[in-house]
């Protein structure tokens, strides 16, 4: 699989809010206990009834793409080695209405379209101060 982000790319600020999201390897939703609502990325309030109190709970990483973009341009000089790439929108199967963002490792831009059957992978980076953090990306479900 070809990782689309440079080793040295700048990491998501984590925060005990997606903390499991990033690190855990697995796709964990906020729900909302008050009203059930499914919510990502999660937030202190929940968008439908403004609860507070939250639970967890884990997609099985299945999912199709709901929509994607080609970048042909390097917004920053090194992502310049990964242009053209596409950027994907992943709705899940188990949560329709979430979609999660990231690439497809294992197709070339122009192999993207919407309704590919994707599913989680993860690329896991260890950071300097020992932290390991597991960013979900896609991989095309052949
Ligand atoms: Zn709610």
């Amino acid at each position: 699989m070809r990782s689309i982000l440079p080793e040295d790319w700048t990491l998501p600020a984590v925060d005990e809010l997606n903390e499991a999201f990033f690190t855990s390897g697995r796709i964990l939703l906020q729900s909302c206990a008050g009203c059930g609502t499914i919510q990502h990325p999660p937030e202190e309030i929940c968008h439908r009834c403004q609860g507070t109190e939250f639970e967890t709970r884990e997609s099985s990483g299945r999912g199709t793409v709901y929509s994607y973009t080609v970048i042909h341009h390097p917004a920053h000089p090194k992502l310049a080695q990964s242009v053209p790439y596409a950027v994907v929108l992943v709705s899940l199967d188990d949560f329709p209405d979430v979609r999660i963002t990231g690439n497809v490792l294992n197709r070339a831009f122009d192999g993207v379209s919407i309704g590919l059957p994707v599913r989680a992978v993860w690329e896991e980076i260890k950071t300097k101060n020992g932290a390991v953090y597991r960013l979900p990306q896609w991989e095309v479900v052949e």
